[in-house]
């Protein structure tokens, strides 16, 4: 019987530039040949028969020597440093999800329905938050799949255009004299409910406390316009799965007495949440209410912008761990934690993370918010200059996927070296074969 992994690429190191690469370089063994998809097709098929996260394969580098997995902290502390790698183990739990397996492989088709020549790769500096500047690499001509839940790849990008969107809220609102307050409403929960069923009855839960007579009583005693609400998931070892909703409120004048306001919220929210067949929330913990000056602190270090549009990627408290630090930790090899990220990604699927309320945005005078796909086509925020470094070949491309090298290929990118990009493909293209066995040695054009 023919071994079937006899294919596999050959132990020929890169030589790869150590300081420009963030995390090892890793390769997965090759799947059986008949499992392994057709070469030459559409590449968003390329990973539809196997799943190297998931499945446990083992991982070898270069050097064919046995590569670690990315410990679970650091990918959950650095999201963008494997965003690609959590993005492949995603495809490997959600074989169903099709726009998922797609994305950031498959080629953007064209309007006549043709796909693209190849991948554009980009590369441009754009200030950090502490003012210095940071270099940023990203592909152009992918199709992908915008879903804020499931995709690491979309969610990071969409969540990024989210929080400009609501800190210019906030800007414009405290610029007018108006009030902001970041609300948060939760409910007590035991570790065997299913995410499933506590988000249906926490949507319950939140449309009574938002259609009755009381709650409409409430907005106009306290002259409250508009609301931005977020919801946010977190999983415990102890209590299960916890949803909180975070409610960005504007009043038309900062509110005088926060105690009060509070107090009347709670009492709508623990009669919505008995009405839904929730358990009573806490005084407590049920609704908290944090205030105008405590939201500029905020406001100054983005931090509450954060809060809101960032929800999933901030590091959760205490034994708490994000729906991305669940996924860092499947990466990482922990079956459990693949589990639930599984049954939170398609208990999730399709629902709105972000909503505002209608006519927020023209009372505070900005452009209607913009669709999560449309997220996916807009350049890095604050961008200087991109600079197209090269269009790479479906060939090409068709090995960095294979391979999983996207986040390899963009950390040599970042530099904005054209020439280290080509020597790191040719390099590439000498040393792998290609899903349908090839090999296809440096591009001479590319030769330097
Ligand atoms: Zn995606």
């Amino acid at each position: 019987m023919s071994d079937p992994f006899a294919l596999r690429p050959p132990a020929v190191p890169l030589g790869l530039p150590a300081r420009r690469l963030r995390r090892k370089s890793t390769v997965h063994h090759r799947p059986p040949v008949s499992d392994r998809p057709r070469d030459g097709g559409p590449l968003g098929s390329i990973r539809r028969t196997w799943s190297p996260a998931s499945s446990g394969q083992k991982r070898t580098n270069f050097q064919g020597e046995s590569a670690a997995r990315p410990a679970a902290s650091g990918n959950a502390q650095n999201p963008h440093v494997s965003r690609y790698g959590m993005q492949a183990t995603a495809k490997g739990l959600l074989p169903e999800m099709r726009s998922l397996q797609r994305c950031a492989t498959a080629l953007a088709r064209r309007p006549d329905g043709s796909y693209a020549n190849g991948v554009q790769v980009w590369a441009t500096t754009r200030p950090r938050r502490d003012g210095a500047p940071a270099s940023v690499a990203y592909f152009r001509g992918l199709q992908h799949c915008g879903s804020p839940w499931s995709c690491p790849v979309c969610a990071a990008r969409i969540a990024e255009r989210r929080r400009q969107e609501v800190q210019q809220a906030i800007d414009a609102a405290l610029a007018r004299g108006n009030g902001v307050y970041l609300v948060t409403l939760t409910f007590p929960h035991r570790l065997e409910q299913p995410v499933g069923e506590l988000r249906d009855k926490m949507a319950k839960a939140t449309g009574r406390l938002r259609s009755g007579r009381r709650y409409k009583e409430l907005k106009n005693c306290f002259g409250m316009f508009g609301e931005i609400r977020a919801l946010e998931v977190t999983r415990s070892g102890f209590n299960g799965w916890h949803l909180h909703q975070h409610v960005l409120i504007f009043t038309q004048h900062p509110l005088p007495d926060l105690t009060r306001f509070r107090r009347k919220l709670y009492v709508l929210w623990a009669t919505a949440c008995k009405k839904a067949g929730l358990n009573l929330p806490s005084y407590q913990h049920g609704v908290d209410v944090q205030g105008a000056t405590h939201a500029a602190a905020y406001v100054a270090k983005w931090g509450f912008a954060d809060e809101l549009g960032k929800a999933h990627w901030k590091r959760a408290a205490g034994d708490h761990y994000t729906p991305w630090e669940l996924l860092a930790r499947a990466t990482a090899g922990d079956r459990d934690a693949g589990e639930r990220f599984r049954e939170y990604a398609l208990a999730f699927k399709g629902k709105r993370q972000l909503y505002w309320t209608k006519g927020l945005c023209d009372a505070l005078g900005l452009a209607a918010e913009i669709s999560d796909q449309a997220c996916m086509d807009l350049v890095p925020a604050g961008a200087e200059q991109p600079q197209l470094l090269l269009v790479m070949d479906v060939n090409t491309w068709h090995l960095v996927c294979y391979h999983e090298k996207r986040d390899e290929v963009l950390a040599v990118a970042r530099d904005g070296d054209v020439r280290e990009l080509k020597l790191y493909l040719n390099r590439l293209r000498s040393a792998c074969f290609s899903a349908g066995g090839q090999r296809y040695g440096p591009r001479e054009d590319w030769e330097l």
